[in-house]
């Protein structure tokens, strides 16, 4: 099984969708390395175009709130730096890899909660 880590954040992942044929893909896409080395690979929720709105879960699991993004700041060749706010009104930006998507299996039990803006 072939392996890729985020170079932002560390997330191991196993392999690529487009990975069927291992021998093809490195082939074509690596012919420098072994068949199934590890490669860097940056993940979807590191690499993601986030907006306004939108609503992210904190990577650290001894924080258990979801945050609706109320502003991002951005630089130039630089991920961007999302702002959100604590349920007790405090502005925390967080970077793109202190956070993620909330996936489609939680949205059901993690909706944002009013009053975050
Ligand atoms: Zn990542």
């Amino acid at each position: 099984m072939a392996f890729s880590i985020c170079p932002l954040c560390g997330e191991v992942m196993h392999g690529l969708p487009d990975m069927d044929d291992l021998a093809a893909w490195y082939a074509k896409n690596h012919p420098d390395l072994p068949v199934g080395s590890v490669i860097t690979y940056s993940c979807m929720d590191c690499t993601h175009e986030y907006a306004i709105g939108e609503s992210v879960i904190s990577r650290d699991r001894e924080d258990p709130n979801v945050y609706a993004i109320s502003s991002i700041v951005r630089r130039e060749n630089q991920p961007p730096l999302l702002i959100v706010h604590t349920p007790n009104g405090v502005r925390r930006p967080l970077a793109v890899t202190q956070i993620r998507l909330v996936k489609e299996w939680e949205s059901e039990t993690a909706k944002p909660v009013n009053g975050y803006f």
